[in-house]
């Protein structure tokens, strides 16, 4: 059985990144290092952690030390695994405490008994293991922060300065979504190892100036991951659109009944443009025959794979593979 990886570093309007070039090569450094953990008959749930954690680690992507902040200026972080040969689960929703939340989410998958741990006590997890913790935000982390405040204030200064502007005007979030949808670098990993077992991954710091505590599509397993017998999947863009189909859980179903991992992914995103419009998400795939796949319907989605022994990683991928 051939090995295979493929690695996203997120969906969205790449054009406006000031940091696309190290983003790519973040990305290209860690499909190397999943591939490798793959050839050194590491099981697919190492590689996709592997290729993730490498990912959180560059500070360039919008998971771990790269994530973007929140509202007030804060940062909580969500990720998920999924082991599809076992079924098992386990992911971490609003976390502060650790720069490597997906090593956290397998934590919870391997060592305790729950699939979804958050906040505090995923907080807890990561002391009560010695995680490493998440350092300060680097400085382009801020500047893109204030960058996005000025933006969404243009002609509404008032907002900022009252935080009950959330409970007056409740389009508020549905704007700052829309507004901030710039570049959507959440990282996500699929991958099929030697035995032909698939297994899924995801990290994010969440779209910016989300509202404190508000959790994505990354921690919950069917929408941001999942990973089957069959297929392995990794969604990014707007957590509350791929939530609401289910993204990664649809396009196993259409796999199941195409036996046809394109046509599964192109169903999925006809679906998804249907059921909630374009400019909203993109995600990669892999089946157990070691087939990748990648479709989006946002202007852009970074993703690193091999083509042969060559790495890929392309920021706007022309088309599904
Ligand atoms: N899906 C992530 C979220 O909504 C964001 C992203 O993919 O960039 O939290």
């Amino acid at each position: 059985m051939r090995p295979n990886i493929i690695l996203h570093g997120g969906a969205g309007r790449w054009s406006h990144s000031k940091y696309a070039d190290k983003a790519r090569e973040a990305v290209m450094k860690c499909t190397e290092k999943g591939m490798n953990t793959l050839r050194n008959n590491g099981s697919a749930v190492d590689a996709v952690v592997e290729a993730v954690k490498c990912m959180e680690d560059s500070g360039y992507l919008n998971a771990g030390v790269g994530s973007v902040l929140d509202f007030m200026g804060g940062r909580s972080l969500d990720a998920g695994v999924m082991d599809g040969a076992t079924g098992r689960i386990g992911a971490v929703a609003s976390v502060t405490a650790t720069r490597n939340p997906v090593v956290l989410a397998r934590i919870v998958m391997e060592k305790t008994d729950h699939h979804i741990i958050g906040g505090k006590g995923a907080d807890l997890l990561a002391f009560l293991n010695g995680l490493p913790p998440l350092p300060p935000p680097p400085p382009h982390v801020w500047e893109r922060y204030q960058e996005a405040v000025r933006k969404l204030l243009e002609g509404k200064p008032e907002i900022y300065k009252r935080i009950t502007c959330f409970l007056e005007d409740y389009g508020f979030i549905k704007k700052i979504i829309e507004k901030t949808l710039d570049v959507g670098d959440t990282v996500g990993a699929v991958a099929v190892d030697s035995h032909g077992r698939l297994a899924a991954a995801v990290s994010t710091g969440g779209v910016i100036l989300k509202f404190p505590g508000r959790i994505g599509d990354s921690p919950i397993p069917g929408a941001g991951f999942y990973a089957s017998e069959y297929t392995a999947c990794s969604a990014t863009g707007i957590g509350e659109k791929i939530m609401e189909c289910m993204t990664c859980k649809y396009l196993d179903t259409m796999y199941r009944e195409t036996k046809d991992l394109v046509a599964a992914a192109e169903k999925t995103l006809e679906y998804v443009n249907k059921a909630v419009g374009e400019n909203t998400m993109g995600f990669i795939a892999i089946d157990k025959n070691g087939e990748i796949v990648w479709a989006y319907n946002t202007e852009a989605m970074l993703i690193g794979y091999y083509e042969g022994n060559n790495i890929k990683a392309l920021i706007k991928p022309t088309r599904a593979h």
